[in-house]
C-alpha cells in the first residue's frame, strides 16, 4: 500500500531540538572520552581507536552542522532561479559519490525553465538530502529518477524517486522528526532540514514509499514566473 506524507505542521521547535542536540552529542563524547582515557591508562594509541575516535568526532561536526542549518538565522536571500540549474549542480556535485556506489541519474527535465523564487544554497540542501538518501537506500546500486517540470497551475514540481529498500510503514509517521534514522551513520536531521527549508518557500514535500520497491519525493513550489509577470504588469 502507498503511504503519503505532509508533516510540516508536526515539525518541533528548535528548543526542543537544541536537547536533542545535546542528547546525540553526549554519546559520541563519552565513547571519545573512553578511548582518550584508555589511551592515557596504557600509553599507547590504538590506530583502531583513533578510527573511531575520528568517525565520532565527524559523527558530531554533521550533527552540529545540520543543526545550525535550522537555528542560525541565515542571510537569506531569494532570487528568481531556475531548479534545473541548482539541480544540475548538486547532481555534478554527487556525481562520484552517485558512482562509486553504482547509481546512476536519469534526468527528466522540462524544455522550458522552471523559476522559483528562492534561496538557491538552502535548494542545494534540500536537494543533496534527498538524493543522498536515495543514493543510501540502494547499497546494490540503482537507478534515481530526477523530474522537474513547471505545472500549469503555476507551481513547480520536483520529484526525486529511487528504487531501494523503502520505508517501513511504521517509521512512516516519524519522518521529518529529528533523530529518526536506521543508519550507523545518520543523523535523522537531513529530512527535518528539508522539510523546514521547503516550508520556508511557501512548498510542499510529500515522501511515498514502499517496502522493497522504492521511496518518492516530490517537492512542489510555487512557480516564480508568473508573479514576476504579474508585478510587470503592475508597474506599467
Ligand atoms: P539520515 O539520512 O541521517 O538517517 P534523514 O532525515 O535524511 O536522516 O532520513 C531519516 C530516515 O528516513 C532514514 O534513516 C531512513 O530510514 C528513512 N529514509 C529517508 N529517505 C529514504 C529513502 N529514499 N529510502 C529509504 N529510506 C529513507
Ligand atoms: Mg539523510
Amino acid at each position: 500500500m502507498e503511504e503519503l506524507l505532509r508533516r510540516s505542521e508536526k515539525l518541533t521547535t528548535v528548543g526542543q531540538l537544541a536537547a536533542g542536540v545535546a542528547h546525540e552529542i553526549r554519546n559520541p563524547l563519552t565513547t571519545l572520552r573512553g578511548f582518550l582515557q584508555l589511551q592515557q591508562e596504557t600509553k599507547k594509541a590504538n590506530p583502531d581507536h583513533i578510527d573511531l575516535m575520528l568517525s565520532e568526532l565527524d559523527r558530531i561536526n554533521l550533527i552540529v552542522s545540520e543543526f545550525l542549518i535550522l537555528a542560525k538565522p541565515q542571510a537569506v536571500h531569494f532570487q528568481q532561479k531556475d531548479v534545473r540549474g541548482i539541480m544540475r549542480e548538486v547532481l555534478s556535485f554527487l556525481d562520484t559519490q552517485a558512482h562509486l556506489h553504482g547509481v546512476q541519474f536519469r534526468l527528466d527535465f522540462a524544455e522550458e525553465p522552471a523559476l522559483v523564487h528562492c534561496e538557491e544554497n538552502q535548494l542545494k540542501q534540500v536537494f543533496i538530502n534527498l538524493l543522498k538518501n536515495a543514493i543510501e537506500a540502494m547499497p546494490k546500486g540503482g537507478v534515481v529518477r530526477i523530474e522537474m517540470r513547471p505545472e500549469p497551475n503555476e507551481q513547480v514540481k520536483i520529484t526525486i524517486e529511487d528504487e531501494g529498500e523503502g520505508i517501513p510503514p511504521e517509521l512512516m509517521p516519524h519522518l521529518g522528526e529529528p533523530f529518526i534514522t536506521n543508519k550507523e551513520t545518520g543523523t535523522g536531521l537531513g529530512l527535518m532540514v528539508s522539510q523546514r527549508i521547503i516550508q520556508g518557500h511557501q512548498g510542499t514535500l510529500e515522501v511515498e514509499s514502499e517496502v522493497g520497491q522504492g521511496t518518492k519525493v516530490v517537492i512542489v513550489l510555487p512557480a516564480a514566473g508568473s508573479v514576476a509577470e504579474e508585478e510587470e504588469q503592475k508597474e506599467s
